[in-house]
């Protein structure tokens, strides 16, 4: 069934190389037959007339023939009578006979031939009379017998002696059908002559036919193959148009375009290609409209936002060009957006200040982590100190590909701070002096200098004497900070390796560890590890990180210093301890002043809340960051990660 259905698609509709190959062969095929059927006919005939032609010219011969014969027997004959020798006479009269003999086997085998085959005379009466009527052989044969009778019976009368009645039958009889004989074969030959003439009118008229046939069929297919390919040309040029005419619209962008065309050949496949195409444009193409409008939108948000913010906002690429900066970071420079734009900050910056804002830079796109950093921008006389957020934008593979800051301009928070800082200072410094001296005096009243005291005496001047100190810890990490804050703290960069840093760091607090019954392990350092820091300011960091590891671990654990490079230019230092851990929420507050986080072991352990931001201060002083990892009952881990080479990165 499926067959049948398809071979009458086939049928009906036929692929383009049948259609045009299957009419023009029938054509071609039908124009060759009918030439070689014309030719084959042409031959044919030709050959006839050609073999009648030869019978002609034989029965002609043989016609002659026989006249003759009569003739010549007539002649000898009339001569045998005129003869009075019968000696003689006798001898010719055998000779006659002899030759009668002849004439006689002649003309049996002229009757024959003509009997037994149609002649060029027969042919010649078929095709159109030519006189008489009766049938040339008979004729012949009666003639022949009357002639053949009168002659024997001349020589009857011959040999009875009777030489007047033969002469007189001679005469009288023989004569007359010896004429008419004559007569005869001459018209025989006269009409042999004219069927010749007629056959060969007959061929060449047949001739003309065929050639002219020929021609006709010739020009028949010809003119019928001219038709079929226009025919066929037509329908496919306008086939062809209407796919030519859909594409064109799609090109211009007219997707409602449609090739409506339902053939079942190549053009129709090819059109129903063309309309699932435009379908699927139309679809893509909405798709599309509708993401552009999605991004149109959102851009004009980014947009709006970046024109609106307070902040200064830039974008960077690797090399630190300018790749876009909203009005508040033009303004920052002095310049328009479009003249900033493809230039570094060598163009608008004092070296100092270009090169320390090409280190943030590139420890953002080195380190990927975010990075918040004060910096300065100064043009002109104007100086502004700014907060900056620097994050990296990564394309598909992660890799960093531009910098973008986020500058809020803290001038006058940094004054103020500046003025509170000083202030503090002078405060915590004229505190100091009474203060160690009251520390002094209360320690030389617990050692007895002044005689035993009593033990609730003794117990309030301990307690007394521990909060002094602690009073002073905090004094002095005040002003430790507010110089560091203040920028007076100039680093003392020199080579380390991070062995000696940390030999350094652990030597002081093994005592504070052992009595605390928990073990440091610096096992995994690798001693050969160097940089270029201020050791004494590092050791602090350490201290403070691994001082704080001891308060808050629980006896028996053991806290981890390890050291790493991350690449060429930085590495990274950690203490990892195995306490109560950090929550999430809690790990932003750890860096800043005063900051001891809520939970009775932290409060517990008496600190002052400056150790971390002290930290801060001097990692970040030293072009670095500090961190924390941490989860809830998992351990802590802080870190710090240092440029090794630091003269490129003093600020
Ligand atoms: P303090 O002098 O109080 O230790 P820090 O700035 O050094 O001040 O620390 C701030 C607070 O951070 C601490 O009071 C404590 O709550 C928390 N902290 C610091 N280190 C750790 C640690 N290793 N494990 C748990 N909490 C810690």
């Amino acid at each position: 069934m499926l067959r049948l259905a398809a071979f009458r698609r086939l049928a009906l509709d036929p692929p383009l190389f049948w259609k045009l190959t299957v009419p023009m062969t029938v054509v071609v095929a039908l124009s060759t037959l009918g030439s070689l059927t014309s030719l084959r006919a042409a031959q044919r005939t030709e050959a006839l007339f050609e073999r009648l032609s030869r019978s002609h010219r034989r029965d002609d011969r043989a016609i002659s023939e026989v006249s003759a014969s009569h003739l010549r027997h007539y002649l000898a004959l009339s001569r045998l009578l005129q003869l009075s020798d019968p000696r003689t006479a006798s001898q010719a009269a055998e000779a006659l006979n002899r030759r009668e003999e002849e004439r006689r086997a002649a003309v049996r085998l002229l009757l024959r031939r003509l009997r037994r085959a149609p002649g060029a005379i027969e042919v010649a009466l078929a095709h159109g009379p030519i006189g008489g009527g009766a049938r040339p052989a008979q004729e012949l044969a009666l003639q022949h017998e009357r002639y053949t009778a009168i002659a024997s019976a001349a020589l009857a009368l011959l040999d009875r002696g009777d030489r007047l009645g033969a002469t007189t039958l001679t005469e009288h009889q023989l004569r007359p059908v010896l004429a008419e004989m004559t007569e005869f074969t001459t018209a025989l030959g006269a009409r042999e002559a004219e069927g010749s003439r007629l056959l060969r009118e007959s061929a060449q008229r047949h001739q003309r036919f065929d050639r002219w046939l020929t021609l006709a069929l010739h020009a028949v297919g010809a003119v019928l193959a001219l038709l079929i390919s226009l025919l066929v040309a037509r329908v496919l040029a306008r086939r062809m148009q209407l796919l030519v005419e859909c594409a064109a619209a799609l090109g211009q962008g007219d997707l409602g375009a449609r090739a409506r065309l339902n053939t079942r050949d190549e053009f129709g496949a090819l059109a129903q290609r063309l309309n699932a195409m435009a379908r699927r444009l139309t679809r893509l193409f909405g798709a599309i409209n509708s993401q552009h409008t999605a991004l149109r939108e959102s851009e004009q948000r980014l947009q709006a936002i970046l024109e609106n913010s307070t902040a200064a906002i830039s974008l960077k690429d690797r090399a630190g060009r300018y790749l876009l900066l909203n009005q508040r970071y033009a303004d920052l420079i002095g310049l328009p957006p479009g003249d900033v734009v493809g230039k570094t900050d060598d163009a608008f910056f004092a070296p100092e200040i270009a090169s320390a804002l090409a280190v943030h830079d590139r420890a953002v796109l080195e380190g990927g982590a975010p990075l918040s950093v004060d910096e300065v921008y100064a043009c002109g006389d104007d100086a502004a100190v700014f907060l900056v957020l620097k994050f990296a934008l990564k394309d598909a593979e992660g890799q960093p590909y531009a910098v973008c800051s986020m500058a809020s301009d803290i001038t006058a928070r940094k004054e103020v701070e500046r003025l509170k800082g000083e202030f503090v200072a002078v405060v915590s410094h004229e505190l100091r002096t009474p203060l160690t001296a009251i520390r002094g005096a209360l320690g030389l009243l617990e050692g007895g200098v002044v005689g035993p005291l009593p033990p609730k005496a003794r117990e309030l001047t301990t307690l007394a004497r521990q909060n002094t100190e602690r009073l002073v810890r905090l004094i002095n990490d005040i002003l430790d900070l507010e110089k560091l804050e203040a920028g007076k703290v100039r680093l003392d960069a020199r080579p380390v390796t991070v062995a000696q840093l940390v030999a350094r760091t652990v030597g002081p607090l093994a005592p504070l560890a052992h009595e605390a019954e928990i073990a440091i392990d610096t096992g995994a350092i690798d001693g050969e590890l160097e940089l270029t820091a201020d050791s004494d300011r590092l050791i602090q960091v350490l201290t403070n990180l691994l001082g704080n590891a001891i308060k808050f671990s629980p006896r028996g654990t053991t806290i981890t210093i390890a050291a790493r490079p991350l690449d060429h230019h930085r590495l990274r230092l950690s203490v990892t301890d195995q306490g109560a851990g950090i929550s999430a929420d809690q790990q932003g507050l750890l860096f800043r002043k005063f900051q001891q986080l809520d939970g009775s072991a932290a409060r517990r352990q008496g600190g002052t809340g400056l150790g971390l931001a002290i930290a801060r201060a001097i990692v970040e002083q030293h072009g670095g960051r500090i961190g924390v990892e941490s989860a809830p009952g998992q351990g802590t881990t802080f870190f710090f990660e240092l440029p090794r080479e630091q003269q490129a990165y003093e600020i």
